[in-house]
């Protein structure tokens, strides 16, 4: 349809306005010369890329071209349940203790974070990452496990029904409002279609009970050399890596002639309407989704200048919609809290694509809100976005693709990765970034918004064909719902509004007139250990420098002081828990919040003010190209936040309404009964409800705001990242050195530590629709002190621990599909914890015999701790630890604990990590037993 047209017109403009080189190459995009591509003579296709970020590392994935949609109706869920049965026994990887799983943990990766897999409608994605590649037989035996899973999967019928049980818990998981309400609608909204009948899940009747063979018989019947692509990325040699896949994989043998080809199942399109009215009574908000159904650009067209040029064009019309949709939420009469506009893949499927436009309407105006966010629409499609509009987007996309181009040395494996295998799926465009940046900074000038004007009235198309609104309601007793003749006909009165144009108002000025006093730095000092400088300066501020190389374009700051909330009484509660928002929502150096938005288009950085229990921060992020942006905005942030009572009323009414229907979810419910126990009950720790809103105040926000900041002197301020010290010292003088301080003067924060001591289990029930059990159990020390030694005993204990839990709990007994264990020792003001927790959410059956298993162990692990899974976990922690060294994240909170607390969480690790046996961690499990504090909550479905 007219997508189509749109293509064909763009190609032919693009051939004319530009003759030269690029365009001319018959639109065919290049491809990335780094990548080594290839094909076996079984049809099995590789690419291989060296790259060296990080160092020492190499990813490997397997694509399979199938998915979902390649079920029979006897085999619904399979091709998900088979993704699971990659790691249940392989050719070269079965039985104890040999499983991929074990092989993986033995070279120091995570499963789970390092290994792990994905099945869709249309594909199954395997990955092992982050390997270490200085071994070569780490190296083969990653290809082996490849191998195994596009060929040697053994699929025994015990292995089988071990694994019915962790699906039937996902699907429990994955059973939310949301869920439930798409399920029930699958045959309104695919119509005639195969994608009507599948949700990738599947049936449980099929999960629990399918005979063995069919899952083999989906098996053998796609997964096949001409379905299938190795990627692997990484440092590693690529020629070495390809003589290893030509001889590992020649003799899978080749599709037989007349296998089944892999087939794409359409989505017709409709002629009249479709519209989809649901509730749920676990759904939180009512939302509105409209949908324009239309072509996709088929596959053998996508790796040309023309897909990329319609896929920037509507980039920047999006994102021009969406400012403005933002900027109407702050209309006191807006129907909706929210709205945003897309395009996208129709619902999951490969076969078409949509236009959406999702509204969030405010409690009752679920027709208002679909007639205004279509006017708004309307009104771009007929007016057209403004010149100043298309200029600010225009610039945050190239400063984007700048940013992007020159961080080119330092693009993670899976980036990588992710192009070649879609490249492969769905030929996608895969060009090296250098090929993109030259080509997109040719296009870009030369697209102007007179082209940009003509995408939103091809999407938009309100004669009914193809056309799909789908409202989602939360269920309640006594609530109305609109009709569909009701959404149909706020559909119609958008169509027949009168419309206006809209008018772009843009603040022309600069962000400080002018600028403040300069300071000085007064005196300098280096830290050897941990390598950074340490300035301090004239108004008595104290600044840390560490300038990195990891990143070529990434600064971060973070200043923070003592206090928080700590420093404020009851009555303050309600504003000191609305604080991070309400400042955000506001504006700053006399710029309201969309004025400074649109001020700060173009650029890369960001800043933020928030408070914890015991911490004020200010803390941003910038290129290195907008660093003074950064330091211009700091000093905003301490000496004129701008009050912006238009976007504060809108927070209050995403709040209310969020608020409203927060307990509908039984997570939530949890969430909050946890924190809530966890506080001893105290008004601290009380979850936020809609009744505590009459007690915010925005003048005392603000007024707080400002306490904060008076004194810039009781902040350590911190830079980490790829500055040039000789270009941030001078904007250090100019801004920090200039801020309003009372030198010597510290702030402090008032202990309020509530944690009940001793044992408190509290068990309740709570109705749910779809009956399932949550378990938090944690062991705590409160006098053990925070170091790092503790740090790393805690973790490896809380490792080890869930290995074993895994594997009783969720392998052998089927009892979650996930549960996660883990050790952590940390502070808080002034109050350290060490502790050792589980979370789960559990069959309701197996709630008692979980935790039992969870108790036993812990108790099991202050006697004994399995060595070679100890071995396991410590190699894994170097390894991380190794990556963390050279990421600016790492040192950002390494330096400013050191700097505001004197702990130095970095040095010696290696050693203190290799110096733990089982007998160490053992009596590490016994002094947190022994301290006797334990909380178990658990939360059951009611009858
Ligand atoms: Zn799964």
């Amino acid at each position: 349809m007219s997508v189509k047209r749109i293509f064909a017109a763009l190609l032919l403009l693009l051939m004319a306005f530009s003759a030269n080189v690029m365009m001319a190459q018959q639109m065919e995009l290049p491809i990335d010369e780094a990548v080594r591509i290839g094909k076996l003579d079984n049809g099995l296709t590789y690419f291989i890329r060296h790259n060296n970020y990080p160092e020492n590392r190499a990813d490997f994935y397997i694509a399979q071209r199938v998915g979902a949609m390649q079920e029979e109706d006897s085999q619904n869920g399979l091709a998900h349940f088979l993704e699971h049965m990659a790691f249940n026994g392989s050719e070269h990887f079965n039985g104890e203790g040999h499983g991929i799983i074990d092989f993986i943990q033995s070279i120091g990766l995570n499963f789970g974070a390092d290994v792990n897999a994905f099945t869709s409608f249309t594909r199954t994605i395997y990955l092992v990452t982050n390997v270490p590649t200085t071994r070569q037989g780490v190296l083969d035996s990653c290809l082996l496990v490849l191998k195994d899973w596009s060929h040697g999967l053994l699929l025994t019928d015990e292995e089988i029904d071990k694994e019915r049980g962790v699906i039937h818990e996902e699907w429990r998981l994955g059973r939310d409002a949301s869920e439930r309400m798409n399920n029930r609608q699958r045959d309104n909204l695919f119509p005639g279609s195969k994608y009507a009948k599948r949700d990738v899940i599947g049936s449980m009747d099929v999960v629990d009970y399918f005979p063995y063979q069919v899952l083999r018989d989906y098996y053998h019947k796609w997964y096949r050399p001409d379905n299938q692509a190795l990627v692997i990325v990484g440092d590693v040699d690529v020629d070495y890596i390809e003589g290893k896949i030509r001889e590992m994989f020649k003799d899978i043998p080749a599709a037989a002639p007349d296998a089944a080809q892999v087939e794409d199942y359409p989505v017709p399109d409709t002629d009249e309407p479709i519209v989809v009215i649901e509730k749920d009574v676990e759904q939180q908000l009512s939302i509105v989704n409209i949908l324009f159904k239309h072509d996709i650009v088929e596959k053998e067209q996508r790796n040309s200048v023309g897909y990329v040029v319609m896929d920037y064009m509507k980039e920047m019309m999006s994102s021009m919609l969406n400012q403005r949709f933002q900027e109407k939420t702050q209309d006191a009469d807006c129907p909706f809290l929210q709205a945003y506009a897309f395009d996208s893949s129709y619902m999951g499927a490969n076969t078409k694509d949509a236009f959406y436009l999702i509204a969030v309407p405010k409690e009752g105006m679920t027709q208002a809100a679909t007639q205004a966010v279509l006017t708004e629409s309307l009104r771009a499609a007929k007016f057209g976005f403004t010149d100043t509009e298309y200029e600010r987007a225009k610039e945050s996309y190239m400063s984007r693709l700048d940013r992007q181009y020159n961080e080119r040395e330092k693009v993670h494996n899976r980036t990588y990765a992710q192009k070649c295998y879609s490249h492969f799926l769905e030929n996608e465009p895969m060009m090296s970034i250098e090929q993109n940046y030259e080509l997109m900074k040719q296009i870009v000038p030369n697209i102007p918004i007179e082209y940009i004007n003509q995408v939103l009235p091809e999407l938009i198309n309100l004669d009914g064909k193809n056309l799909v609104v789908a409202n989602y309601n939360q269920e309640k007793e006594g609530a109305v719902y609109p009709t569909k003749e009701e959404l149909m006909a706020a559909v119609t009165a958008a169509e027949n509004a009168p419309l206006e144009a809209y008018v772009d108002n843009v603040k022309q000025e600069p962000l400080m007139a002018k600028l403040p006093k300069k300071g000085k730095i007064v005196k300098e000092t280096y830290n050897e250990t941990l390598g950074y400088k340490d300035l301090e300066l004239s108004n008595g501020v104290h600044v840390q420098l560490k300038s990195t190389d990891f990143k070529k374009d990434e600064i971060f700051m973070l200043a923070r002081q003592r206090g928080g909330s700590s420093l404020y009484g009851e009555k303050d509660w309600a504003n000191c828990e609305m604080f991070d928002n309400a400042i955000e929502y506001s504006g700053l150096g006399g710029f309201n919040n969309i004025e400074l938005r649109k001020a700060l288009a173009g650029k890369r950085v960001n800043i933020s003010q928030s408070m914890s229990t015991y911490e004020d921060y200010v803390s941003g992020s910038s290129t290195v190209k907008d660093l003074e942006t950064l330091f211009q905005l700091t000093y905003l942030q301490f000496t004129d936040v701008t009050r912006d009572d238009k976007n504060y009323n809108t927070l209050l009414n995403q709040i209310e309404i969020s608020l409203k229907n927060k307990d509908l979810d039984p997570d939530n419910v949890f969430t909050d009964s946890l924190s809530y126990i966890m506080g001893n009950y105290n008004w601290r720790s009380k979850p936020f409800q809609i009744e505590d809103m009459k007690n915010l105040s925005y003048d005392r926000i603000l007024e707080i705001g400002k306490e904060r900041t008076a004194n810039a002197a009781g902040y350590d301020f911190m830079f980490v990242g790829s500055f040039d010290e000789a270009v941030i010292r001078p904007l250090i003088e100019q801004y920090i050195a200039s801020l309003p301080a009372k030198k010597g003067v510290k702030s402090n924060w008032v202990n309020v530590d509530e944690t009940p001591i001793g044992q408190t289990i509290k068990h309740f029930s709570r109705k749910m629709e779809t009956p399932k059990t949550t378990m938090f159990i944690t062991w705590f020390d409160k006098q053990m002190p925070h170091t790092l030694e503790n740090s790393i005993k805690a973790q490896l204990l809380g490792k080890v621990l869930n290995r074993i839990n895994r594997d009783k709990i969720r392998e052998d007994a089927g009892a979650a599909y996930s549960i996660s264990t883990y050790g952590q020792s940390s502070l808080s003001g002034d109050n350290t914890t060490t502790s050792i927790s589980a979370y789960a959410p559990l069959k309701p059956e197996f709630t008692d015999m979980a935790i039992q298993i969870v108790n036993e162990e812990m108790i099991k692990a202050c006697e004994t701790i399995d060595a070679a899974s100890l071995e396991d976990f410590k190699k894994a922690m170097l390894k991380d630890h190794e990556t963390s060294l050279k990421e600016n994240g790492y040192w950002y909170n390494i330096i400013s604990t050191y700097a505001t607390r004197g702990l130095d969480l970095c040095t010696g690790y290696e050693d203190l990590v290799n110096a733990q046996t089982p007998e160490t961690i053992a009596a590490f499990a016994r002094q947190i037993l022994s301290a006797g504090n334990k909380l178990e909550v658990v939360m059951t479905p009611a009858e």
